[in-house]
């Protein structure tokens, strides 16, 4: 069943629009051994440094896969599947689940409710996990929403208790917990260097090979890149309204949904990316600041810090934190756009 998922590499190369380049130059003087497999909905790519690089590319797959089994909302046989049709009865969870809510439920408290993982009733009236995307009426969403509140699930222990009616959706995180899963189990096999490209989650171990930092870059919304970044030991996380969407009546409806309304949020940002130590904390954090805009992203960053972002405005003006002033350029077309640094 899971070599089904893993993909020919040819196939994948051809398919990949991850943003993370000179993944695979071949002028690393260590080989590249890498792994690509289909999981979570995107194409996924690990590329490890080193001796016995392909046994922990191949772990690494094995994980990601296993998490998948895991947390995901739609298939029948997930723990989060059961979760959400436990009809309000206390839930046992395995660690990663149990480790995975935690950190999300601290995000979502931190960004006060921007991020929410009660989420999913929303989320699947607009048919954005089922493929069957529409624009649900008002009163329903109204409905919805009332069962859309983090702060109502009981995490005791491993025990989890939903409201009857709430369901949760890991989507806006678990991309990033996969991602420090998957570093830590290569550094625990000794890896000293490896790139881990998971859709929009780009995750990276130590250095290239030659000891230079890693080069990602960050997708402009309307395609191609906007700027490059240079990091070591990060996780670059982007959350976009151009990813996943669907038109309607000329309308364009987006998959980051805005928990205080029902709808795809509409914060005048059409990308941000996160710069982060871990990744879980990138990819929660990618969603929220969406959601926020760029004004209360910048408070949050202010109040909260330990983070850097680039923030992609609808006028296409790009906003960067202090921290990664020296590390972040822009590219190509994009440098005649306006930059903004922001200060603590
Ligand atoms: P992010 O910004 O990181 O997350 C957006 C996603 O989080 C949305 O799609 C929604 O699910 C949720 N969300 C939206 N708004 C909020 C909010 N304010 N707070 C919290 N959460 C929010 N997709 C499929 O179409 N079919 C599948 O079978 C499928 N299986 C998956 C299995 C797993 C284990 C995972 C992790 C994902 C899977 N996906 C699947 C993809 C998933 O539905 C999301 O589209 C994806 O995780 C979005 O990631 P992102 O990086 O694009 O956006
Ligand atoms: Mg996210």
């Amino acid at each position: 069943m899971k070599a089904v998922r893993l993909l020919p590499i040819a196939l994948s190369f051809l398919l990949l629009t991850g943003c993370a380049w000179e993944a695979a130059a071949p002028a690393q003087a260590e080989e590249a051994h890498t792994v690509e497999l289909l999981a979570m909905d995107t194409i996924m790519r690990i590329t490890v440094y080193g001796p016995d690089g392909q046994k922990a590319a191949d772990q690494a797959a094995d994980r990601i896969l296993e998490l998948e089994d895991l947390l995901s909302t739609t298939d029948t046989g997930s723990e989060i599947y059961g979760v959400n049709h436990s009809g309000g009865a206390p839930a046992a969870l395995s660690g990663d689940t149990v480790r995975l809510l935690d950190q999300a439920l601290t995000l979502c408290e931190s960004t006060g409710g921007a991020l929410d993982v009660t989420i999913y009733p929303v989320v699947r009236a607009w048919g954005f996990t089922t493929g069957a995307c529409q624009v649900p009426g008002g009163d329903e969403l109204a409905g919805l929403l009332e069962q859309v509140d983090y702060r109502e699930v009981a995490l005791e222990g491993s025990v989890l208790t939903l409201p009857r009616g709430a369901e949760i959706d890991l989507g806006a995180v678990a991309k990033g917990y996969t991602g420090d899963q998957v570093a830590a189990l290569l550094l625990d096999a000794g890896v000293t260097s490896a790139l881990l490209e998971l859709g929009g989650n780009i995750q990276t171990v130590g250095a290239k090979p030659d000891g230079t930092p890693w080069r990602v870059a960050v997708q402009a919304p309307e395609g191609g890149y906007a700027g490059v970044l240079e990091v070591e030991d990060k996780a670059v996380v982007t959350s976009g309204g151009y990813e996943r969407y669907f038109e309607q009546d000329g309308e364009i409806y987006w998959h980051i949904i805005d928990p205080a309304t029902g709808y795809p949020a509409q914060s005048g940002l059409t990308s941000v990316t996160i710069i982060s130590d871990r990744g879980v904390e990138g990819d929660g954090l990618s969603t929220a600041l969406f959601v926020m805009g760029a004004e209360k992203a910048a408070s949050y960053w202010r109040e909260n810090g330990g983070f850097d972002f680039v923030l992609i405005d609808e006028e296409g003006g790009v906003t960067i934190t202090e921290g990664i002033e020296d590390s972040f350029s822009l590219y190509g077309e994009w440098t005649d756009h306006d930059l903004t640094v922001l200060r603590p």
